[in-house]
């Protein structure tokens, strides 16, 4: 890794930048909701800032800016409230205008203060602190960095042009410390969220995806089953219970390790064969289930399960006494186009013509259609 990749890295936080890319996208929505938290935080300070000046009748008048940079923050405060009621996922391109503006109002209010707050060099670091400070809006490490550079020109220049050398020299100090302070937190906060990001994504992961065969488990297929039939989607279904034949004899004769590579290769050919409107899951041992919908016409399902069938046949484990051997499996597949059935109807009916296959012989199937009984 060369000087300039491990910079990259380390500006991305220690991830690669795809990663980093994806977690942006996702932490950028919730980003708005810090907006609302953030924009109601400048505005009472803008408005606290705002009232002393007032109260003091120093600067009657030069206040204003900071009146319109508070409303402003406060309409962007509403505006994001308003987002957040109303969808719970908000766009990237929302969350980025959103951002923006409320960057931009803070920059003024800032920007005033460097040019008109003189004499008052606790308000500036207040007020630069909280212009830098809602830079950490998790937006990329790097982003931070180019937002606060170009705001501390800004600052620098109107300061510079508008005050004494030496109340200039306090205001660089003020900055830069407000910088350097503002920065690390956004730094911190931004890697806090980027972790929790992380971890969330891989507790999912662990409660939803069986540890062994990397198919769905039981509970991340039904609750995908009842989310797709309640989105009222689907036109017709079909359920196919699938249980592996003579499976402990594999597990008596080779050992179980063999027996769990046994069950992966068997998923390996199932999650190949899985078109687009299907969801494989494992029930239990050596049990599977697989939900399909919409199918074109029955034709389509009988053709689709003959042709795993044969892609069991060509595609044989090697044991480890060198024999190759054609995962047997039995199923029984049910169908409706009556979306007032409910699925686990179904499912109990494909339960018992799987029952039946196994005692007609194994390594086969049927197809029926549902029947209530
Ligand atoms: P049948 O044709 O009647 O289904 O016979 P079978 O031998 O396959 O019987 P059954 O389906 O009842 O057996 C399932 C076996 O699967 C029992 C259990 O020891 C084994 N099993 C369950 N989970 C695992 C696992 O994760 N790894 C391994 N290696 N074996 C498992
Ligand atoms: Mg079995």
């Amino acid at each position: 890794m060369d000087n300039k990749e491990r910079l990259r890295k380390w500006l991305w936080l220690g991830l690669d930048e795809t990663t980093a890319k994806k977690y942006q996208r996702k932490i950028s929505a919730e980003n708005v909701r810090i907006v609302r938290n953030e924009s109601v935080a400048i505005a009472g300070i803008g408005a606290l800032y705002t009232i002393c000046m007032l109260a003091l009748s120093r600067v009657y008048g030069k206040s204003v800016i900071c009146i319109i940079g508070a409303i402003l923050m406060f309409c962007i405060f509403l505006y994001t409230q308003n987002l957040v009621k109303k969808q719970d996922e908000i766009s990237k391109k929302e969350a980025r205008i959103s951002i923006s503006s409320f960057m931009i109002c803070a920059y003024v209010v800032s920007i005033y203060v460097g040019t008109f707050g003189s004499g008052n060099e606790l308000a500036v670091t207040i007020v630069s602190l909280f212009v830098f400070l809602p830079t950490n809006f998790d937006l990329l490490p790097i982003y931070n960095l180019y937002v606060t550079i170009i705001a501390l020109a800004v600052f620098f220049v109107s300061s510079y042009i508008s005050k004494t050398p030496d109340k200039f020299a306090y205001d660089v100090m003020d900055g830069i410390l407000a910088a350097v302070i503002g920065n690390f937190a956004a730094f911190e906060r931004a890697k806090i969220k980027w972790e929790s990001v992380k971890v969330h994504e891989q507790l999912e992961e662990e409660r939803d995806v069986d540890m062994l065969t990397g198919i769905w488990n039981r509970r991340a297929f039904e609750r995908e089953v009842d989310y797709l039939i309640n989105s009222g989607t689907i036109k017709n279904m079909v359920v196919i219970m699938v249980d592996l034949d003579k499976f402990k004899r594999i597990n008596d004769g080779y050992g179980h390790e063999t027996g769990d590579a046994y069950l992966k290769h068997f998923c390996n050919l199932i999650s190949e064969y899985t078109e687009k409107n299907t969801i494989v899951g494992r029930r239990s041992g050596d049990e599977f289930f697989i939900f399909s919908y919409n199918f074109r016409e029955l034709s389509q399902v009988e053709h689709n399960v003959a042709a795993f069938y044969e892609k069991l046949a060509k595609n044989p484990i090697l044991l480890p006494d060198g024999t190759e051997k054609v995962i047997g499996v039995s199923s029984g597949v049910v169908w409706t186009v009556d979306m007032n059935h409910d699925w686990r109807e179904i499912l109990c009916a494909a339960d018992e013509s799987l029952y039946y296959v196994k005692e007609h012989g194994r390594n086969s199937y049927t197809i029926q259609e549902y029947i209530p009984k």
